[in-house]
């Protein structure tokens, strides 16, 4: 053999390795990534869906990160449509405040209403997003005890918006804060919206075709 077709079978060889290495690599970078924590519980959140859905979606998001309002825009509410409104899944959404006061009322005057009634809350939960505004300036806030009233006043008109002023004004649901805070530790929450489906971390929540492809494996495991 001469050195010329050594050096060609060496290339050839060296080729089909890194070929191979790179297919194995792509074989492990899956969509998801199982928690060690199991799936956040559900139980007191507000939970849209059959109860009994046999896929469990839950967002860790926050009511002024422009991300979760693009997210509800585009993501969740295909999701509602093609797996939440046929029953295969329930959605539940977890506060987060990285935000800091403003996402500390925001998240006051929703678990009021939910508190009030659960089935206002998704109607109270679209205006705050859909009230946040576009282009905003991260420093600047935009949310007040009164602009979650008038938001209120507009969205769920049928609750009791003087227990609701009370619970912001008063931090009477702060509880309800405290509890999410905890699950937002527990499960290392560190950006939003964080997307958790099963007990598995959604790793590009952005990424419709990635997300409807886990919930169609899951669906067919389960069958
Ligand atoms: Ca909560």
């Amino acid at each position: 053999m001469n050195s010329k077709t050594i050096v060609i079978i060496t290339s050839v060889i060296f080729v089909a390795i890194t070929a191979l290495l790179i297919i194995l690599n792509k074989a492990n970078e899956t969509a998801e990534e199982k928690q060690e924590a199991g799936h956040p519980p559900i139980e007191d959140q507000p939970t849209i869906g059959e109860e009994d859905a046999p896929i469990s979606i839950v967002e860790f998001g926050d009511f002024i990160c422009p991300s979760c309002k693009t997210w509800g825009d585009n993501i969740y509410s295909q999701l509602k449509e093609d797996y939440i409104d046929n029953g295969q899944a329930s959605f539940s959404y977890i506060n987060v405040l990285f935000h800091g006061n403003d996402s500390v009322l925001a998240s006051l005057a929703a678990e009021s209403v939910f508190k009030q009634d659960p089935d206002a809350y998704w109607d109270f939960h679209q205006a705050i997003f859909d009230a946040q505004p576009t282009n905003q300036n991260h420093n600047e806030s935009w949310v007040t005890p009164e602009t979650l009233l008038e938001i209120a006043q507009s969205s769920v008109p049928e609750i009791d918006l003087e227990q609701l002023e009370k619970d912001i004004l008063e931090g009477l649901t702060m509880d309800e804060l405290l509890i999410d805070d905890e699950l937002v530790k527990r499960f290392n929450v560190q950006s939003t919206p964080t997307i958790m489906i099963d007990g598995y971390l959604m790793k590009e929540p952005f990424n419709y075709d990635a997300i409807a492809s886990f919930i169609d494996k899951r669906l067919d495991e389960t069958e």
